[in-house]
């Protein structure tokens, strides 16, 4: 705006408030509305839909675009506007309108950005800070809402391995780095805030901090925060290291193919590990069976002692049931506390603390017959916080209003000014009634009323037949139709202290109310630890639940190379799939550590696969299994390589993101990992794709030696049994039952029928001379490219012409691209025919 001069002064405040703010959308307190103007008007206005308007502010000025949301409802548009990656300042008045004052003070309070918006109980907000330090990167992270506080020092890809397990939303980095487009890779829609290097100072002094590079990130995070919530910081807990070699190892690609958190299709959200072995009753006790999940552990003593604690419970169903009920009275205390500690908590929010706080004598008491070591960890010191608990008890009504400002929150026998004060206002309408009834005796008017509104106050009301009686003292107020108003200086008088009343109760109250928030922010840390032990009872709780009730077995953690799985269940299937889920066994030992895994598409190879790593993961969490026994030795990392067949129309950047993947894999493996590959090479022409799944095999064989379950199309792999050590064969039956082609779903030992393909065909019924046509073409095909002992004699590839291989490729493509089940006797012939036209 050019013409500042002739604007209103509120509009000139807005504007250089703006200034200040220009990445945000101000929102500005205009009495009892927030008021946007400009750019910020049109943009909240189309993601708000609410109206757009517009007026002049000010003499000649031009119309100014502006829309409006009231102040009792903003919550909610603050809300869509930060889940839509807005950031929102929020300006205040910063006092009361005064007469002759032109405008009030306005001041913004807080800026509410994608990772600082703590009041919002989504999970997962978290806001982080990353700078890259010595060829390796710092990172600091924290949930305000939660007062959770990380940070390490890690690699590119263990930074790529956080970064989609704490999907931070907002991500504060140097403006000097590179790492912006791996961010915006790994993690599209968080919101990067970029900052001069030197931001990243070292003010912040942390005890355990590893390096200058640690110290910087904190710093900025913790800057971060100060700069956004100003006087609205929430308390948080000490930044913690996070030991990364603590846990299993686990990529972003395999995190999303398991399905460990959410589910990859469909719209089932139960259907993820998560979703299955969550039964916690409380925020914290979720979050945290959620980094457990994501944080299998190596070491034993530490799963063992999980394990044994939810044995525990499944014994003493009792107990776990009585827990269970009692957790789930239980509020998010972490959630309340930040609330609370950063100031905008409101009574009612006090209240639940106080009535969470209620239940955890009962808690540990329902613990006291529990003796393994974790739970007698848990007993010992537990603080039960019963003195907080009192103190607020002792202070607070039991259901107190949401604002704080109005007073009725405080007990009587708290404050004996309040109480005196609180007296002195329940005798005014007796005393009213005594003024009124003297007023009639006086004046003669039976009908004289003395009333009370908020623009005037106290008055005496007298019908417009009965005006000749009033006395002289009597001042007029207001006319009414058919009555008048008066005041007499008593009135006024007996006004002015019932209103001063009021207004000390308010003050007394509220002041008494942030003393209460002061006492428990003062008490934060010990309400943090009491929180901690009550999540890690809740999940242990789950854990239990889940085994009792989905019949699971404790797993046997062993420090050694082989896993043995007997009967084990794919947890996410055997719970959701409408038919009963057929257990298969796992055997992977030093003899025998390379599975592979052949037969039909839809055979059930993949739930295979993916329950042995499911399973494992499992036992390492701490839980129980769905197995009749499982014998697990520790695994350090889990990888996966999984579907390219689903995305075989994307074409070589799916080929080629799956050779990245295989890459990374064989790269970072080790003797004590688990691989799972499902089709590797399927992206490519067949030779090609054959040749790297058999290198690839080789070389885990030879250099790796880790265990491995590889399932595939390629047939000829299955020829590599006793020839490349540790491999054994084996391979997901189909059978015949009533001349229908039934999937059993039992994985077997020992290679798929090599020709299963035209097996299925011909169960499927297709007609006999196709099928005959089919082996033969099969057969001619096999001895043409002289590809069974193929890897015996690599240089045949060259051999055939070139020619010969587009063909044989052209062939193959258009067998594999035979829906078999779907092709009616008709289009089996046609097929025929071009595929005799093809050779
Ligand atoms: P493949 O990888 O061999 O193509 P999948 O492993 O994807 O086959 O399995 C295909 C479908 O078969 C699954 O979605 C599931 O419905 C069913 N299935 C697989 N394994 C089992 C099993 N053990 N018990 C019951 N159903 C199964």
């Amino acid at each position: 705006m050019k013409n500042q001069k002739k604007l209103t002064p509120a509009l000139k405040q807005y504007l250089d408030l703006k200034e200040k703010f220009k990445d945000a959308i101000l929102m500005f307190r205009m009495g009892d509305f927030y008021e946007m103007f400009f750019e910020d008007a049109k943009v909240a206005a189309k993601e708000l839909e609410i109206a757009l308007t517009s007026r002049p502010f000010g003499k000649n000025s031009a119309k100014v675009p502006m829309c409006g949301v009231p102040y009792h409802a903003v919550e909610n548009y603050i809300t869509k506007l930060v889940k839509k990656g807005y950031k929102v300042a929020i300006c205040e008045q910063l006092e009361e309108p005064k007469p002759g004052k032109k405008v009030v003070d306005r001041d913004v309070v807080r800026v509410i950005t994608p990772g600082t918006y703590f009041e919002d109980e989504t999970e997962d907000r978290f806001l982080m800070a990353i700078y890259p330090f010595k060829g390796n990167y710092c990172v600091a992270w924290c949930e305000l809402g939660t007062g959770d506080y990380l940070f390490t020092t890690v690699n590119k890809k263990e930074l790529l391995s956080i970064l989609s397990k704490f999907k931070p939303r907002e991500i504060i980095i140097p403006n000097t780095s590179s790492i912006h487009s791996l961010i915006k890779e790994a993690l599209p829609h968080a919101s990067i805030v970029e900052r001069e290097p030197c931001l990243f100072s070292e003010k912040e002094t942390v005890i355990d901090a590893e390096n200058k590079g640690e110290v910087k990130a904190i710093s900025a995070l913790s800057e971060f925060v100060k700069e956004t919530q100003k006087e609205f910081i929430p308390k948080l807990k000490t930044p913690r290291k996070y030991t990364g070699n603590r846990y299993v190892y686990i990529d972003p690609q395999t995190q999303k193919n398991l399905e460990l958190i959410e589910p990859a299709f469909g719209d089932n959200d139960k259907a993820s590990l998560f979703g299955v072995l969550n039964r916690t009753k409380t925020g914290m006790g979720r979050r945290l069976l959620k980094f457990w999940i994501l944080h299998p552990l190596r070491d034993i003593k530490e799963i063992q002692k999980r394990l044994n604690a939810v044995e525990e419970l499944t014994k003493n169903y009792e107990t776990l049931e009585k827990l269970s009920s009692t957790l789930s009275r239980i509020y998010d205390l972490e959630r309340l506390l930040s609330k609370i500690t950063s100031g905008i908590a409101n009574p009612r929010e006090i209240a639940a603390l106080r009535n969470s706080l209620s239940i955890l004598p009962q808690l540990f008491q329902e613990m006291s017959q529990l003796s393994s070591t974790l739970f007698s960890e848990i007993k010992n010191d537990f603080d039960d916080l019963y003195d907080i608990y009192c103190e607020i008890e002792r202070v607070l009504v039991e259901n107190p209003p949401t604002s704080p400002k109005e007073g009725g929150l405080i007990k009587e026998g708290v404050n004996e000014e309040l109480d005196e004060l609180r007296k002195l206002k329940s005798q005014a309408e007796s005393i009213i009634r005594e003024i009124e009834e003297r007023e009639r005796q006086r004046t003669g008017i039976s009908s004289l009323k003395v009333g009370y509104n908020n623009v005037f106050g106290y008055y005496i009301e007298v019908s417009r037949p009965n005006l000749h009686l009033i006395p002289e003292d009597y001042i007029r107020k207001q006319t009414l139709v058919n009555a008048e108003r008066f005041i007499t200086p008593e009135l006024k008088e007996f006004e002015e202290k019932i209103l001063s009343a009021q207004e000390r109760i308010e003050k007394i109250e509220y002041e008494l109310f942030s003393n209460l928030r002061q006492f428990i922010t003062d008490n934060a840390h010990r309400i943090m630890k009491t929180a901690e032990k009550v999540a890690l009872i809740d999940v242990l709780q789950s854990l239990a639940a889940v085994a009792v009730e989905r019949d699971y077995t404790k797993p046997e953690v062993k420090e050694s190379f082989s896993i043995y799985i007997e009967e084990g269940k794919h947890p996410v299937l055997e719970k959701f799939l409408e038919e009963d889920f057929i257990p298969n066994t796992t055997a992977l030992t030093p003899e025998s550590y390379i599975l592979i895994v052949t037969g039909p598409n839809m055979g059930g190879k993949s739930v295979f696969l993916r329950q042995t790593a499911l399973i494992t993961l499992m036992a390492q969490i701490g839980s129980f299994v769905p197995a009749q026994k499982a014998k697990i030795g520790i695994v350090d990392r889990i990888f996966s390589r999984i579907g390219a067949a689903d995305n075989l129309s994307k074409g070589l950047s799916t080929f080629m993101m799956e050779m990245v993947e295989t890459a990374n894999i064989l790269k970072n493996a080790t003797e004590n990992s688990l691989i799972i590959l499902d089709e590797i090479g399927r992206g490519t022409s067949t030779y090609d794709g054959m040749s790297i799944a058999r290198a690839v095999v080789e070389y885990i064989s030879e250099k790796l030696s880790a265990k491995t379950l590889f399932a595939t199309h390629y047939h000829e792999l299955t020829e590599l049994e006793g020839t490349v050590k540790g491999i054994k064969n084996f391979h997901v039956s189909v059978e015949e039952i009533n001349g229908r082609i039934v999937f059993t779903h039992k994985v077997l030992p020992g290679a798929s029928e090599k020709s299963y393909g035209v097996h299925v065909a011909e169960l499927a019924g297709l007609p006999k001379e196709v099928i005959k046509r089919a082996k033969e073409i099969l057969s001619s095909l096999e001895e043409k490219t002289d590809y069974l002992p193929l890897f015996q004699n690599i240089p045949t590839y060259s051999e055939t012409t070139e020619f010969e291989n587009e063909m044989v490729e052209r062939l193959l493509e258009e067998l594999e691209s035979i829906e078999i089940s779907t092709t009616t006797p008709l289009e089996a012939l046609m097929i025929l025919s071009k595929l005799k036209e093809i050779a």
